[in-house]
């Protein structure tokens, strides 16, 4: 791990290692396959944060029936008066009555969390999980509470594992907090 990132400017410090994270991978990676044993789950990716945190949970999920795809927010301006709404695209896998895992990087204020639910709610599927490498509680304008956290943080900036500055930084193994 490095003492310290800095990208555009802003210095970042070491704040969840990568064994930390291959822990917490292994804990959910248990719950779910205690949870969905029987079933037939799929699993939705959210991109592009979730992908590596994704990729790993799936692996260590170890459910051969299991299948996955993946989704991601795209904004545009709507004719209303609102301004600004999400759509979901890329969702092409038939999830009617099936039992559907999200997995996303961070719950921040909840609203992304919150809509996908929704959103997935009307293809009819059997159940919805919601998996979160990060939850920022303090942040709620929600109340959204997703069913398995891996970490639990205060409202800071954070990068790495996945998660970016600037579309930058994604690769990093371990994850840094934006210094005080
Ligand atoms: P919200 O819960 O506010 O609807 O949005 C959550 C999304 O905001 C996440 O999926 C992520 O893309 C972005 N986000 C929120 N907090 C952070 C952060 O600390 N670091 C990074 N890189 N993205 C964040």
């Amino acid at each position: 791990m490095e003492d310290k990132v800095i990208v555009d400017g802003l210095t970042f410090v070491p704040y969840i290692t990568s064994e930390e994270i291959r822990q917490q991978v292994e804990r959910i990676a248990a719950e779910l396959r205690k949870d969905l044993q029987g079933k037939r789950p799929h699993f939705l990716c959210v991109l592009n944060g979730a992908f590596i945190f994704a990729a790993d949970l799936f692996r260590e999920a170890g459910l051969n029936d299991a299948s996955i795809s993946f989704v991601r927010y795209a904004s545009y301006s709507g004719l209303t008066s609102t301004g600004k709404v999400k759509q979901l695209i890329g969702l092409t896998e038939d999830i009617d009555g099936r039992d559907v895992v999200i997995i996303e990087d961070i719950v921040d204020t909840g609203l992304t969390a919150t809509q996908m639910v929704n959103d997935l709610k009307k293809y009819n599927p059997n159940s919805i999980r919601f998996v979160t490498l990060l939850h920022k509680p303090e942040s709620s304008k929600t109340g959204f509470k997703p069913d398995y956290v891996a970490f639990s943080i205060p409202s800071k900036f954070i990068i790495g594992y996945g998660l970016d500055l600037d579309g930058k930084v994604r690769n990093l193994k371990d994850i840094y907090v934006i210094k005080d």
